[in-house]
């Protein structure tokens, strides 16, 4: 059976990247040593860095201003380490609060400083994305989660403010054209959109850094990774592998021109049929709708664990929707191919002619 997979992180890769790194793990680059098993301080890992940030900059079109860095820890270590790094006890933060993800990283930036929120769409469940912003005058900087990956929402223009952005980019990193120089921050796990988990993409412009007073601990400290170039210690070498052949992939591919238009395409045939066929609905406001997770749920409730069934049968994985949120999410990430989301909505169209 064909499987597609919907996951919405860890999520699918490339099949020629899953066949490169099968291949390294047995003998990487004819070195007869498994990428499992180099040493991180050699000329072939950091030759898989150079080439991984050469791609990162490139995709981004970033000038030397910006640093790119590898670190541990998922997205949700710079939930701490952003506040760690740039916000001391008695300055403010501005935080959008837009959905779980985005909630769960004022909240720890609260333990480092003065958190505002400048803006909240708890009001509606988060199934938007408030454009009116209050921001105070003293604020250190903005934050803002560019998709919220639970709740199906995505910010199709960034606010334009004079404090530093910063982005939590975890789930549409790299699927679309980005002024990413409106940032002044950028991190992402890698495991949705640019390869395997454990690592986190970081981009950083360094006059940001360096401005306030608290004691960092070192492996916490942005500028020590940046002297150290992603090497203070050791690095996932084979997730920066993985992300690495990931990014090379989406060059070839034709960049993120292409990958926008994949998403896109994704998206209008998913959306398409769910606002054709009355049978579904979703709540997310059609302008903020995000390309990357598609919520929605069946009209009829009680047909809810009948259509999660079909989907198992047809061999779609990760459809279920998050917990506090219920419902279908669909992840359309990078790797996945038009004809996964045909499968989808050819279900949903006989299922709705089955039971409506
Ligand atoms: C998945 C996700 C996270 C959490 O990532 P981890 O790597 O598990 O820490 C944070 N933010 C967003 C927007 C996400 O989608």
């Amino acid at each position: 059976m064909i499987l597609h997979n919907f996951n919405s992180g860890p999520s699918i890769l490339p099949q020629s990247v899953l066949d490169q790194a099968s291949k390294a793990i047995h003998n990487f680059n004819g070195t007869g040593l498994s990428i499992l098993e180099i040493g991180h301080r050699t000329s072939h890992f950091q030759e898989v860095l150079n080439q991984a940030i050469g791609s990162v900059k490139r995709l981004m079109d970033l000038d030397d201003s910006y640093e790119v860095l590898f670190l541990h820890g998922g997205a949700t270590t710079q939930f701490m380490q952003v506040p760690m790094n740039l916000l001391d006890d008695n300055e403010t933060a501005a935080y959008c609060d837009n959905g779980i993800w985005g909630n769960k990283a004022l909240k720890e930036a609260a333990m480092f400083g003065n958190v505002v929120v400048a803006a909240s769409s708890a009001d509606k469940n988060h199934t938007y994305i408030p454009k009116n912003l209050t921001i105070p005058n003293n604020a250190s900087y903005l934050h803002i989660t560019t998709n919220n990956t639970v709740e199906g929402t995505q910010w199709h223009a960034y606010p334009d403010v004079s404090i530093p952005l910063i982005g939590d980019m975890s789930s549409d990193i790299f699927s679309r054209p980005t002024n990413f120089k409106q940032f002044s921050l950028i991190y992402a796990g890698a495991q949705k959109n640019m390869g395997a988990a454990g690592v986190n993409l970081m981009v950083v412009k360094k006059d940001i850094l360096g401005k306030i007073k608290r004691k960092i601990p070192t492996i916490m400290n942005y500028q020590k990774h940046i002297e150290a170039g992603s090497l203070m210690n050791t690095p996932p070498v084979f997730a920066v592998y993985v992300s690495m052949l990931t990014l090379q992939w989406i060059e070839a591919e034709g960049g993120l021109v292409e990958m926008g238009r994949r998403a896109k395409e994704r998206a209008n045939l998913l959306y398409s049929t769910i606002d054709r066929l009355p049978f579904y609905k979703t709540t997310v406001a059609k302008e903020d709708r995000s390309e990357m997770n598609v919520v929605f749920f069946i009209e009829d409730e009680n047909l809810q664990n009948l259509f999660l069934e079909e989907c198992k049968k047809a061999g779609f994985i990760g459809v279920k929707g998050y917990r506090t949120v219920g419902g279908i999410r669909v992840s359309m990430y990078n790797a996945l191919p038009l004809s996964s989301v045909q499968a989808m909505t050819d279900l949903m169209q006989s299922f709705a002619q089955q039971h409506g």
